[in-house]
């Protein structure tokens, strides 16, 4: 688990494998088996995987991690379809999140894409302890096929919302999304899989060129650049107009519906007022609207709004023919508000 110059052999595409392959000698249809054992078997070592031969085994074992981190706590919400969130040691030690949550027969999977955030969003708890590093591709991964194995197959629905803004890993979050999405693989379809951002305009620019049928999503949070500065600093950086345009723009280019994310803050963003405004803003945007009641988090002093102003506020959006749902963000009592979970492993 500690070997630095091992490489994660989820971080290999298909055609990365059969070269990996090629390197040590083996014939293509070698590559074809280990990427089977990998993303249909879901192997969490290379001494199962019994149609390889044993010297073969020994030489993955030496240059390839196939269990990049181990699962140390893991916290069940009863009452509301068995919601889960682990707690994920990775070989250096760092820790990340990621969670399950079912619906509707399927499970959708949060996963994280850095250690830490930059980003320091008032009420979230990733961003509190700072930013230690990015997560490898072969990380990203493996969170996926550890879900898969869980499971006993993947996930439904694959969401970068956990520790890490997504746009700041860009490369990595590419990548394995594309493994991810390998029909020969995992295969969750490209529009079961969500990028979310909170708000950074060159991510939202270059995954409008990927031609990708990703799901992307944009945090907003206020309807106004002092308000929205206040709860995610992000915002002295790319501004609600420019952020804005750049979607408009997202959503030209590809055709597909963007969907922001407003969480709903008790007496701070939550009035008919700013739902008007946020209406204004949002009305020639192909887009949907999550508006999502604030969970508590010890960092941030804030309180989730009456069911009554929430339904005030989505019935304000739908009157201004914006396509808004509100929800109960899930797992508030397991400490699954992103980033609280690593927040209490590091206090220990
Ligand atoms: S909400 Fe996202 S971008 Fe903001 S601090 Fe948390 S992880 Fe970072």
């Amino acid at each position: 688990m500690n070997d630095k110059s091992k490489t994660f052999i989820h971080g290999l595409s298909r055609e990365q494998l059969a070269e990996a392959c090629a390197g040590l000698g083996q014939p293509q249809y070698r590559a074809r088996q280990i990427w089977r054992w990998l993303y249909h078997h879901y192997a969490d070592s290379f001494s199962v995987m019994k149609n390889i031969p044993g010297q073969l085994r020994v030489q993955l074992e030496k240059h390839f991690l196939i269990t990049p981190f181990e699962a140390v706590q893991r916290q069940d919400e009863r009452g509301i379809g068995s919601i889960a969130k682990v707690l994920l040691r990775l070989h250096d030690g760092e820790c990340v999140e990621m969670v399950f949550i079912p619906a509707r027969g399927k499970t959708t999977l949060c996963v994280s894409s850095q250690v830490g955030c930059k980003y320091k969003c008032a009420f979230c708890a990733s961003g509190q302890g700072g930013f230690r590093r990015n997560l490898e591709t072969g990380e990203i991964v493996s969170e996926v096929v550890y879900a898969a194995r869980n499971l006993g197959s993947a996930p439904g629905h694959v969401v970068f919302m956990g520790i890490g803004e997504p746009f700041d890993n860009y490369d990595n979050i590419l990548a394995a999304t594309r493994i991810i999405n390998d029909i020969e693989g995992l295969s969750v379809g490209a529009r079961k899989i969500t990028i979310s951002t909170c708000g950074i305009i060159p991510g939202i620019e270059r995954l409008a060129g990927e031609k990708l049928q990703v799901e992307l999503s944009v945090s907003l949070h206020a309807p106004d650049d002092v308000l929205r500065s206040r709860l995610m600093p992000i915002n002295k950086i790319y501004p609600l107009a420019d952020l804005l345009a750049a979607c408009r723009r997202y959503a030209e280019l590809t055709g597909r519906i963007i969907t922001f994310e407003y969480t709903l803050i008790k007496d701070v963003n939550d009035s008919k007022e700013q739902a008007h405004q946020l209406a204004g803003l949002l009305g020639k945007i192909h887009c949907r609207v999550n508006l999502i009641m604030l969970s508590a988090v010890a960092e941030y002093d804030g309180r989730a709004p009456s069911a009554e102003a929430g339904r005030m506020f989505v019935n304000t959006l739908d009157r201004a023919r914006i396509n808004a749902t509100i929800r109960v963000s899930k797992g508030g009592n397991i400490n699954a508000a992103c980033g609280q979970l690593r927040n209490l492993a590091s206090q220990r």
